[in-house]
């Protein structure tokens, strides 16, 4: 952005009369104001609570004015510019165990070092579920090699990254009765299946979905536990899914606007009735939308 309003400033420069170039100036350093505001916000988005299922912020010293790299479990972790420092945004899966972590941090002289990070205890509560159609509890063996394709490309879905964020603020996709919260515990027929990784929002087939926040498209399609379902990706490896659609408005490489129609409540998938599963991601692994959206 600075590197913009320099090379605006000196563009502009050679046309303008001299009286206008502190008018320039000023503008510049208004602009490099914009760039640090915009910066504070970015960190504002993420609530810092770092149990499973949900996000540490990671604070690391900013020893030069180059962004350094940093990995947990050898996947990249989102880092912004929180203006006294960087922040790593550590999304902490509901499989992780309470505990001491370390991320490796690399700057630019590749030097690596090792920031820790604590992941506190949380319980989620079980949730006991009846599906009919026992062939989307037990899949019949000639589903599953359509569901080993699926969970193949939602792992290439997931380690797409965007480089920078695109999201400024995030809002609920559409609002109603949330029928199965984040991170319950669950089991279908009475078999241990694993956590819930998003929130089910209950609405009737038909009902708008929007964008919660800018982003891009990255996959859409028709998969056997998710029904007609939407990737998106808001920068850093931020994502959000959206399961069970009637039908889907955008396709893969389209940016969407926050606010913009993505797609219609739907009971395709494995599901009870029609709502909306919707995941928030960070860094591959689901998170709490609560932790981005707050309550509704
Ligand atoms: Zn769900």
């Amino acid at each position: 952005m600075a590197s913009i309003a320099t090379s605006w400033f000196q563009i502009h420069q050679r046309f303008a009369p001299p009286f206008l170039h502190c008018i320039y100036m000023a503008l510049v350093v208004a602009s490099c104001f914009m760039v640090s505001t915009a910066n504070a916000n970015q960190s504002a988005l993420f609530r810092h609570n770092p149990v499973p299922g949900g996000i540490a912020m990671v604070s690391i010293a900013k020893t030069d004015t180059t962004m350094p790299t940093v990995h947990w479990r050898k996947r990249a972790i989102a880092v912004i510019d929180a203006g006294q420092n960087w922040q790593a945004i550590v999304g902490i899966g509901l499989a992780e165990k309470p505990g001491t972590y370390e991320l490796k941090v690399t700057r630019s002289d590749n030097n690596a070092e090792k920031i820790k990070f604590t992941v506190s205890d949380h319980q989620y509560e079980e949730q006991r579920i009846t599906i009919k159609n026992k062939r989307k509890v037990n899949p019949a063996p000639m589903d599953m090699d359509r569901i080993n394709k699926e969970t193949a490309r939602v792992r290439e879905v997931k380690a797409y990254r965007y480089k920078k964020l695109l999201a400024e603020n995030f809002q609920w996709p559409l609002k109603g009765i949330v029928s199965s919260p984040f991170g319950l515990k669950r089991f279908f027929n009475d078999q241990p299946r694993r956590p819930h990784g998003g929130i089910d929002i209950a609405a009737e087939t038909g009902t708008p979905i929007y964008a919660p926040a800018t982003g891009l498209v990255v996959e859409t399609g028709d998969y056997f536990f998710n029904g007609n379902c939407i990737f998106l990706e808001h920068g850093l490896g931020l994502q959000t899914f959206y399961a069970h659609l009637s039908k889907i408005h955008v396709k893969p490489g389209d940016k969407v606007e926050a606010g913009q129609l993505i797609g219609e409540v739907g009971a395709t998938g494995r599901v009870t009735g029609p709502h909306l599963h919707w995941s928030v991601g960070l860094n591959g692994t689901w998170v709490d939308p609560t932790l981005l959206v707050g309550e509704q």
